[in-house]
């Protein structure tokens, strides 16, 4: 038999609820069989017991017993259209039930109808039909134990009453032994329910067993899926991170190449000059350094070699920076040609070079010196130009002339302007006559350092007045230096080392602020400042700057600054200083043309420059005593033509006064009316001015002789 009912689901209903239906589907499987028996058994019977009168209700019976079977039938077919798996168990063996009881109700009317007609052979092959039908009952009918016992019981126990209630003997014991074959029966419907119904759990259990097993392998399949998908996904990913990986890494080791490549050019351009490509001075300071500790220890020596070209500022004058620029280029290849390996070479500034190299020595190393100057004064092949250089060249020795590397290049450098000074295009030796003025120049350096911070600078105030009056018309701000162990310093000696070194410009900014600071101090609010202002300064770009804060930081009036420079600002490379000048003028800040006379202007390009005033120089003063007033006259009646004033500095005597004053120069600086006085007696010198043109200040009174400007400034009173 085929088990029915069986869920797609499998698991969703319970085992009873699988068990009923296949208990229903048993027992309709087995209906075929029943029935025909059943009708076929029942015309057998009619026809062999029926007696021949009386037939007819024996027809009745069995028609009765036909239409019973036929609707049985009809319900056996309607069973096969049923639903296959979701009938109801209970109701279907309900139904099935009725049909089969119904059979049961006919047969067990047969003997109550007809046992008393037939004679007793006929009665017991009927009971013993009963019997089979009824033990043929008990398997066939075993799903359903109320079912299987009720058909026996109904088809035996009838005839049996029926037997047992006949008067003959054989009838009681027949009846008797019918009730006891129904007992057994009943025994026997149930073994053989228990064992079936058993059997459908069991093969239902084993089924949800399967099921069960089914669920699970193909949930683990699904699972190993799942695990397959991820695995490659993972594999996939992995493929991915690694790609990406290689390419972080190839992106890293680019940048690191890159930055290597960055930190290289920064440390190239940091360490060499980017016009010719040769050490810069921190960079040949340091490999100075190395080369004497080699030199140290193989007990050799060291030259330093300072080339200053001779001819620059012409060549740039008069050809142009890029020429300028080319011909340092070209010096720079000259000498690196021309100089042995192991040497090194820098440019250390403008039109300077530096050489460093082992020599045996001071021959050797005047001999290198002379060939370099001969090779440079080749001519240099510049576009299509051709252009001579000359070199002057100062020579320094390790250890003879200095033991460290910046005493060493100063000493070179010393040797450089001794050879200046004694005519260009030279190799000169450094002479440690020289040293002493090295020292005490290295000392001012170190000195000039610190000067700013520990308060050693300070201003002088030299009052300028005005010729006719006498009243003091401005004051020139001048700068103090007091040395911790030298005492006072002059200008004249530290300003030219502040230049150098570049302290310069910090400097100067703080004697603008302070004399701006002064002078808004000042209770007349007339009289002007002047500041002196190097080329140095100019040349940092940042004069407009500098100026505009400081006035700015002391609130004065423009008008009330003046500055003093010098008419080197106006040669060769300064000419740019020009433009500076008329953009302070247009502030309404004057300019003056301080010491003017020495410098190598001539009087025709006066008109020129950007200045309001002239300011002679004391030198001009004191000759034109001796030698006449020719070239004053001539400087006064140029500056009358152009519309500018005249000063005199270095105005000693009152002769010198009165000479100046008759000739037409409008304004008096020197030690007749004050020599440079302290910030703090400005205000009283202010005060007690005296317009009268013969006042005896005390400076004037306590006028000391001219000596040189160095000596002077050291015992001036005023300053100690
Ligand atoms: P300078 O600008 O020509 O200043 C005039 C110098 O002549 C001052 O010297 C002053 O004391 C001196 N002097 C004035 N009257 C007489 C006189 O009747 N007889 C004599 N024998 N000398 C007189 P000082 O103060 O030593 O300054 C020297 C130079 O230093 C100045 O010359 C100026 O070129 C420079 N200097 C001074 N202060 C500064 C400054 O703040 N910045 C810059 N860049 N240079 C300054
Ligand atoms: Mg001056
Ligand atoms: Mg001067």
């Amino acid at each position: 038999m085929k088990l029915e009912g069986r869920c797609a689901e499998g698991l969703s209903e319970s085992v009873e609820t699988c068990v009923t239906r296949d208990r229903a589907t048993m027992l309709y499987a087995h209906a075929r069989a029943g029935i025909f028996a059943s009708a076929l058994v029942s015309t057998l019977l009619v026809l062999t017991v029926a007696p021949s009168g009386g037939r007819h209700r024996f027809m009745l019976w069995l028609a009765a017993m036909q239409v019973v079977q036929a609707v049985r039938l009809l319900d056996l077919l309607l069973w096969h259209r049923r639903p296959r798996r979701t009938f109801n168990g209970p109701r279907r063996i309900v139904r099935f039930s009725v049909g089969a009881m119904a059979s049961a109700a006919v047969w067990a009317a047969f003997p109550v109808l007809f046992f008393h007609l037939l004679p007793q052979g006929a009665r017991m092959a009927a009971l013993v039909t009963f019997s089979a039908m009824a033990s043929g009952s008990a398997t066939v009918l075993a799903p359903s134990l109320t079912l299987a016992i009720s058909y026996a019981v109904t088809l035996i126990v009838p005839a049996s009453l029926v037997m047992l209630t006949s008067p003959g003997q054989e009838d009681m014991l027949l009846g008797t032994l019918s009730i006891l074959y129904c007992v057994v029966l009943v025994v026997s419907s149930r073994i053989a329910h228990q064992s079936s119904v058993g059997a459908l759990r069991l093969g239902r259990e084993n089924e949800r067993l399967v099921l069960h097993t089914d669920m699970q392998r193909r949930q683990t399949e699904a699972t190993n899926q799942e695990l397959g998908t991820a695995k490659q996904a993972l594999a996939e990913s992995n493929q991915l991170l690694e790609t990406r990986v290689q390419q972080r890494t190839a992106e890293l080791a680019n940048e690191v190449l890159m930055r290597e490549q960055y930190a290289e050019a920064l440390a190239r351009l940091a360490s060499t000059d980017p016009l010719t490509g040769l050490c810069n001075r921190t960079t040949f300071t340091e490999r100075l350094a190395r080369l004497l500790a080699v030199a140290e220890q193989a007990k050799v020596q060291v030259a330093v070699l300072f080339l200053d070209l001779d001819n620059f500022k012409q060549i740039n004058d008069v050809r142009g920076h890029a020429t300028g620029d080319q011909v340092l280029q070209a010096v720079a290849g000259v000498l690196g040609k021309e100089v042995t390996t192991g040497a090194e070479i820098a440019r250390w500034g403008g039109d300077e070079f530096l050489v460093a190299v082992h020599v045996a020595d001071c021959e050797a190393a005047a001999d290198i010196a002379q060939h370099l100057r001969d090779a440079l004064a080749e001519p240099l092949e510049i576009g299509i130009d051709t252009v001579r250089v000359e070199a002057t060249i100062g020579v320094a020795l390790f250890p003879k002339d200095a033991t460290t590397q910046d005493e060493l290049i100063r000493a070179a450098d010393v040797a450089m302007y001794e050879a200046k000074r004694e005519g260009k295009g030279r190799v000169k030796l450094f002479d440690p006559a020289l040293a002493s003025d090295m020292a005490e120049r290295f000392a001012l350096e170190q000195g000039l350092r610190h000067a700013l911070a520990r308060q050693e600078l300070s201003l002088a105030f030299q009052p300028i007045v005005a010729a006719r009056t006498g009243r003091t018309y401005a004051f020139e701000a001048l700068l103090r230096w007091r040395h911790p162990d030298r005492g006072m310093v002059s200008p004249m000696d530290f300003i030219p080392i502040a230049e150098q070194t570049g302290q310069i410009h910090e400097i100067s900014c703080w004697v603008l602020r302070e004399a701006c600071t002064q002078a808004a101090g000042w209770p007349d609010a007339t009289i002007a400042v002047t500041v002196n202002i190097s080329v140095a300064h100019v040349l940092t770009g940042t004069l407009i700057a500098d100026v505009e804060a400081a006035l700015a930081a002391s609130g004065l009036a423009p008008y009330r600054l003046q500055l003093e420079i010098t008419e080197s600002m106006f040669l060769g490379d300064h000419v740019r200083a020009a433009p500076v000048f008329e953009a302070l003028r247009a502030r309404g800040i004057r300019i003056l043309l301080d010491d003017f006379g020495t410098g190598y202007s001539s009087l025709a390009y006066l008109g020129r420059l950007p200045v309001d005033v002239i300011k002679i120089d004391r030198s001009f003063v004191i000759n034109a005593e001796r030698d006449g007033y020719a070239t004053i006259e001539a400087i006064l009646s140029l500056a009358r033509a152009l519309g500018m004033e005249v000063t005199a500095e270095g105005v000693e005597t009152k002769v010198q006064r009165d000479t100046l004053r008759k000739r037409g120069v409008t304004r008096f600086q020197g030690y007749l009316f004050s020599r440079p006085i302290p910030a703090a007696e400005v205000e009283a010198w202010l005060r007690r001015d005296d317009p009268g043109a013969d006042a005896q200040t005390p400076a004037a009174r306590t006028l000391v002789p001219t000596g040189t400007r160095t000596q002077f400034e050291a015992r001036t009173p005023v300053e100690a």
